[in-house]
């Protein structure tokens, strides 16, 4: 990378999460001087990543000119698959979702019949989209990644997905790079993208038919060597004595607390439910047996969680999923759990909260993804 590329990554890197900025206010953020500054933004708006607009001052005097990412100067496909629904968007270079479509799924039918449906979807949202904007896809699963090869390994939920080429089966279809990640780490991604930019170590953990996490660490997403960092559903606990898990070791955290086991736990209690969605609506309205097996629940994630803490030392823990929406008991928990078993100071500036991100949270990560990926040029594929 020469240096003007590089001045530019750093232009570019301004703008996330900034809506618009002066030249001057761009001088400022990074230190580069007027000269570079100018010439970095006159090739960013020759290539239609940049455009100028003009904008009041703060302070109410005289109109000047500001610069944003241009919301017509790429698009990129997203695709998001959780155990029982799918949702297909494109987002643009400002990460706005321009247009998205939701489908329920059951995850475990195969990719035969899911993913033509997923990529005639995206063909359609595309359509109005000049070839030459359309700078790539994402796709999320609920998932272990191996990026490199582009496909699932192993999936516990995804039964018939094993070994899938999501890179020829999506990628080639639309002739794009194309990006697979794990829905943990999408959700990670947003959180810190949108709303914890300046932290630098943030821990998502997803509390949902699967457990899983997403490690951001210095300000990147951490994946291991192979992808499978922040599996911390199957960390295994000596207290469940014997559970049988459906990755088929015993004793996973997740052969407890995930929705999954949950379930399957309260029907033998007499109830008959189907997903996490139903134990939700369950503590909402207060059943005491329900919130015992989920405050039960909440105390083994916790010790996982504190495990992970004092491995990693994050200053946000940020807590997601229907399960811990549908109960403060979860939330609260994990923090009593978390404070008994780590150090003063692997908890001093430590913050245990839950996600203030919508239901989109996952195709907002993979829009910030992908836009990561394209303007770091990052060879995709
Ligand atoms: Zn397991």
């Amino acid at each position: 990378m020469n240096s003007t590329s590089r001045s530019g990554q750093v232009l570019i890197n301004c703008f996330r999460g900034r809506k618009s900025l002066t030249r001057f206010e761009i001088q400022d953020l990074t230190g580069l001087s007027r000269v570079t500054v100018s010439q970095g933004v006159q090739g960013l708006l020759g290539t239609n990543i940049l455009v100028e607009r003009e904008r009041e001052a703060s302070n109410g005097g005289r109109r000047g000119s500001a610069l944003e990412l241009n919301p017509h100067g790429g698009f990129i496909g997203l695709i998001s698959f959780t155990a029982t629904s799918m949702t297909i968007a494109v987002a643009n270079l400002q990460g706005e979702i321009t247009c998205s479509q939701n489908a329920l799924i059951e995850i475990g039918d195969g990719p035969e019949s899911i993913l033509p449906k997923a990529v005639a979807a995206l063909k359609l949202l595309f359509k109005s989209t000049p070839k030459a904007k359309r700078l790539g896809i994402v796709i999320g699963v609920p998932g272990p990644v191996s990026h490199l090869l582009g496909k699932v390994v192993s999936p516990p939920i995804m039964k018939g997905w094993d070994g899938v080429d999501f890179y020829r089966e999506v990628g080639d279809a639309f002739e794009l790079p194309t990006f697979l990640e794990n829905d943990a780490n999408l959700m990670a991604f947003a959180e810190h993208r949108l709303v914890y930019p300046e932290t630098s170590n943030v821990i998502l953990v997803k509390i949902a038919t699967g457990i899983g996490s997403g490690l951001i660490l210095n300000g990147n997403l951490h994946r291991g060597s192979e992808g499978s960092a922040g599996d911390i559903g199957h960390v295994q606990l000596d207290s469940l004595s014997g559970t049988l898990c459906r990755c088929g070791h015993i004793n996973c955290v997740e052969s407890f607390a995930g929705g999954w086991a949950l379930v399957e736990r309260i029907n033998k209690m007499g109830y008959s439910i189907k997903n996490s969605a139903d134990i939700a609506e369950l503590c909402r309205q207060g059943d005491s047996k329900i919130l015992h097996l989920i405050a039960e629940a909440s105390g083994y994630i916790g010790h996982v969680i504190a495990d992970a803490v004092n491995l990693l030392n994050p200053s946000k823990v940020v807590i997601e999923g229907r399960i811990a929406r549908g109960s403060d008991i979860v939330l609260a928990t994990v923090k009593e759990v978390v404070y008994q078993r780590t150090g003063a100071l692997a908890t001093k500036n430590l913050e245990i909260i839950s996600s203030k991100l919508g239901e989109d949270r996952t195709i907002l990560g993979a829009a910030q993804l992908g836009l990561d990926l394209f303007f770091h040029s990052i060879p995709i594929v």
